[in-house]
């Protein structure tokens, strides 16, 4: 059984083509996309290391860390934004490695391949999360960084992420999040460590509605980046 909900995919599916359209549906990944790199690359250090950026969608981080000099492989199993994502490379002249192929397959063929895996805004959409978090585990190198971002599970997080954010400010489609799929930070703690993974840090995402602007910063409310280390 493949860890994988069809209707997801065929959501992304359908909006692949303003996948780079920086006004559109993807709007607030691409406005978070600089905060994102920047934190990932600090920790990282991603000139010359091999990243995989798991969900990768159209490739929003994954060419945005090749272009910081990562040997970026980027997988989803929607098949439609990974075509977008290849053709993106020509329009941009990076290279990426994308493939259509789960995180759990992956990481049967290529365990501890990896200096950091990424797997950002995934967690919320797919079954069985604590697969998805241990196949990103068994992919990354011993020493090596891991990132998952996701929405945090609580009445407010409810009213920004999914109230707010699709049906007050429409900065998302109708129906892109399902909140009994969030998960809170203490949640996917335990997930991670459960999986061999340390949890060194985990860093809150706020949109500000009247600047119109994403910081980084100690409120994990909403959004949140989980990185870890494996031990
Ligand atoms: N990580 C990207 C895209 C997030 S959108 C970014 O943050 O910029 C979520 C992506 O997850 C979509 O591209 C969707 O097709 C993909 N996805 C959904 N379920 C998946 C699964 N089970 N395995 C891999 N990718 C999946």
């Amino acid at each position: 059984m493949i860890n994988v909900d069809p209707l997801e995919l065929e959501k992304f599916s359908q909006l692949a083509h303003r996948w780079w359209d920086p006004q559109a549906e993807f709007k607030p990944l691409h406005d978070l996309n600089p905060l994102r790199l920047d934190y990932i690359d600090g920790i990282v250090g991603l000139r010359g290391k091999a990243v995989l950026d798991v969900g990768c969608g159209g490739g929003i981080l994954a060419e945005s860390m090749a272009a910081r000099g990562a040997h970026v492989t980027g997988t989803d199993l929607a098949d439609k934004p990974l075509k977008v994502a290849q053709l993106h490379l020509l329009e941009s002249g990076l290279e990426v490695d994308y493939r259509l192929i789960s995180a759990e397959a992956l990481a049967r063929e290529m365990p501890g391949a990896f200096d950091a895996v990424t797997c950002m805004e995934l967690l919320e959409h797919v079954p069985d999360p604590a697969a998805t978090v241990q196949a990103c585990a068994d992919l990354v190198r011993p020493g090596g960084h891991v990132f998952f971002s996701t929405i945090n599970r609580n009445l407010k997080a409810y009213l920004l992420a999914v109230i707010g954010a699709e049906y007050v400010l429409q900065l998302l489609p109708r129906g892109t999040h399902e909140y009994a799929r969030f998960l809170k930070p203490s949640e996917l703690a335990e997930t991670c460590r459960r999986a061999g993974l340390d949890v060194a840090h985990i860093t809150g995402m706020t949109y500000n509605a009247l600047a119109r602007t994403y910081a980084l910063g100690r409120d994990v409310d909403v959004n949140y980046i989980l990185h870890a280390t494996r031990a």
